[in-house]
C-alpha cells in the first residue's frame, strides 16, 4: 500500500484503472472497514483517505481531542488490501487557509436535522469532500448510511456540480447490541455506552413524536432531534459531552 501525503504524489500514483476510493477521518472501526470492503469489489483499486477536516467542527467542537492513530489505521488498511490511502496535511487541503471560500455548496438536502444543531457542519463537508474528489478524481466513492444526511448531500453536490462521480451507500454496521460503530464511542464510559446501545432500540420501537422522551428517560442528557425524512427514522442524541446519531429505514 502506498501512502502519500500530497496531491502530486497522488496524480503520480493514478492510473487508468476504475478507481473506488472512502474517505474517512481515520480511528478505522468496522464501519469504515465495511465501506472498505464494498469499494474493493466496486472498483479495481481502492483508494482512502484519512483527513480530520478542520472546517466541519465547530469552535466548540471535539476537532483536537478527534481521535488519530495514523500508523494503526494504516495497517488495518494494508490487511485489506487497500492501493492507496491518501492522509493529507492541512496545507495540501487548504492552501490558502480554511477560511477561503468554498468551492462547492450544500444544497437543499443539508436543510434541518444535523443543520439545525451543527450549522456549519455540511458547508465544511461539501469543502472538503470536493476538494478531496478533485485530488483523488474516484470513479465511484462509497459513504455511509450511518451518516444518512451527509450522503444525501454528497449526492445532491455531485449531481449539482456535474462531477461524474457514482456515490455508492453502505449499509450501517453495528455491535452486537446494535449501536452504530462511529469513532466517537471511544469516549463513551462502560456506563454510557450501556446507554448508547439504546438509541437503536428506541428509534425502532418507539414511534417518533415519543422517542425524545423515551431517549431521556433511557438515561441520554440531551436530545437534538429524532424525525422522518427519506423513508427513514433519524436521530441525534447526547450523552454527556458525546453525540450520537443513527438511522434506520422506516418500517
Ligand atoms: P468518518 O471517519 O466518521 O468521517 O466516517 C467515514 C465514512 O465512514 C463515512 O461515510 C461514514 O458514514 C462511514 N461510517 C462511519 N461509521 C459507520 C458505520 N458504523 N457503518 C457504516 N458506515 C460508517
Amino acid at each position: 500500500m502506498e501512502i502519500v501525503r500530497n496531491k502530486a504524489a497522488l496524480d503520480d500514483w493514478r492510473s487508468d484503472e476504475k478507481l473506488a476510493y472512502v474517505p474517512t477521518m481515520g480511528a478505522l472501526h468496522d464501519g469504515h472497514l465495511s465501506l472498505v470492503r464494498l469499494a474493493k469489489s466496486k472498483g479495481e483499486c481502492v483508494a482512502v483517505s484519512i483527513f480530520v477536516n478542520p472546517t466541519q467542527f465547530a469552535p466548540h467542537e471535539d476537532f483536537d481531542r478527534y481521535p488519530r492513530q495514523l500508523d494503526h489505521d494504516a495497517a488495518l488498511l494494508k490487511a485489506e488490501g487497500v492501493d492507496l490511502l491518501y492522509a493529507p496535511t492541512a496545507q495540501q487541503m487548504y492552501p490558502k487557509g480554511v477560511d477561503e471560500p468554498s468551492p462547492y455548496q450544500a444544497g437543499e438536502a443539508a436543510q434541518g436535522l444535523e443543520t439545525d444543531f451543527r450549522p456549519h457542519f455540511f458547508g465544511g463537508v461539501v469543502n472538503v469532500v470536493g476538494r478531496l474528489f478533485d485530488h483523488v478524481k474516484p470513479d465511484i466513492a462509497i459513504f455511509g448510511e450511518k451518516d444518512y444526511q451527509q450522503l444525501q448531500v454528497i449526492r445532491e453536490m455531485v449531481e449539482q456540480y456535474d462531477l461524474g462521480i457514482e456515490i455508492v451507500g453502505a449499509p450501517i454496521a453495528r455491535d452486537e447490541y446494535g449501536l452504530a460503530l462511529s469513532s466517537r464511542n471511544a469516549y463513551l464510559s462502560p456506563d454510557a455506552l450501556e446507554i448508547a446501545r439504546k438509541l437503536n432500540v428506541i428509534l425502532r420501537d418507539v414511534p417518533v413524536s415519543d422517542a425524545p422522551q423515551a431517549l431521556l428517560e433511557s438515561g441520554f442528557d440531551k436530545v437534538d432531534y429524532v424525525a422522518q425524512r427519506w423513508g427513514r427514522v433519524l436521530g441525534a442524541a447526547w450523552l454527556g459531552e458525546v453525540r450520537l446519531i443513527d438511522n434506520l429505514a422506516v418500517r
